[in-house]
Order: C-alpha cells, then sequence, then structure tokens
C-alpha cells in the first residue's frame, strides 16, 4: 500500500502518530491527524438466467481484468444513483434505481487505496438498451459462475465470485 507523504492541507510531510491503537498520518503544522479512509465504489450484477454481465477493465488498476460494472463514487452521489450511472457509461445498459437490489459490499485492494463496492443487482429482464462495452471497459458479456471459477484468474478479485452467487439467488427468489 502506498504511503501518504504530505499534509492535503498544507503540503507539510506527515509523520506517524499512535491513536486510538492506530498508527495514523499527522501534520505537525496543522496539529491534526490527516485520517485515510475507504474509498466508496458503486456497480450492477446485471442477471440473465443463471448469468452474470461483466467488463473488461480498461484502466488501471487490473486493467484487462473482468469485474463487475462498477465506479467511484461522485462526492454527494448516492450509491444507487452511482451504480446506474456507471451501469450506462461502461455497458449501455439503462436501469432504474427502483430495480435494483442491495446484494453486500465488497472490500477490493487498490495500489493507494482501499475501495469499497456496493454491490446490486438486477434482472436483465429489468434492464433495457443495447449492449456494448464503452467508456473504461474494453468489452462485456455474461459469464457463469463454473467459467468465474475455472478463470478466476481473469478477474479482478475472487470475491467477486461470491458476490455474484449472492446475486444470482436473491433475482431468482423474486
Ligand atoms: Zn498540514
Amino acid at each position: 500500500m502506498k504511503e501518504l507523504n504530505y499534509c492535503w492541507r498544507c503540503g507539510s510531510e506527515l509523520v506517524r502518530r499512535q491513536d486510538e491503537g492506530r498508527r495514523r498520518y499527522y501534520c505537525n503544522t496543522c496539529e491534526e491527524f490527516v485520517y485515510r479512509n475507504s474509498v466508496p465504489v458503486a456497480g450492477v450484477f446485471v442477471i440473465k438466467r443463471d448469468k452474470i454481465l461483466l467488463i473488461k477493465r480498461g484502466g488501471e488498476p487490473n486493467k484487462g481484468k473482468w469485474s463487475y460494472p462498477a465506479g467511484y463514487l461522485e462526492y454527494d452521489e448516492r450509491p444507487e444513483t452511482g451504480a446506474v450511472r456507471e451501469l450506462k457509461e461502461e455497458t449501455n445498459l439503462d436501469v432504474e434505481e427502483s430495480k435494483l437490489e442491495l446484494i453486500t459490499t465488497i472490500q477490493l485492494e487498490h495500489p493507494d487505496k482501499y475501495v469499497v463496492g456496493n454491490a446490486y443487482a438486477v434482472s436483465s429482464e429489468n434492464v433495457k438498451g443495447d449492449l456494448n462495452a464503452s467508456d473504461d471497459a474494453l468489452d462485456a458479456r455474461f459469464w457463469s459462475i463454473k467459467e468465474m471459477k475455472d478463470n478466476s484468474g481473469k478477474l479482478e478479485s475472487k470475491k467477486i465470485i461470491e458476490a455474484a452467487q449472492k446475486a444470482i439467488s436473491i433475482i431468482e427468489d423474486d
């Protein structure tokens, strides 16, 4: 994990200081801790019978790996709004927020931060538009759980398999 070197407020070099049982960054000039938090992401598992829509990542980190359509939330954006927006940007598919089911959260480690995905699911019957990989997605297609397990090295994280299984079971129960 990349270190934080400088204070984002004043640019001074940060030191490490113990706080509440954690080693945190501290700015001696501002006399304040500089907190580092995980970054929220939101995305959608589109379920077609027993298959899950994945996209091939076009951006770093994990470029070329397959993941669920997802991306960073804007500063004031609600997770379900961000999930719908990212699905549209990366796959050209439209879905209404009210059709999304919250499945789980997925924590992933990136080189410089931890991201926490808010993962939603929707049946492909509730999705409109022609599937077309776009924006920072290089490709988009449906995968079975077996295919994901057999090719787990091609996935951004194995955690996506477990979340996809959950998504299928929840959507099938509807
Ligand atoms: Zn400072």
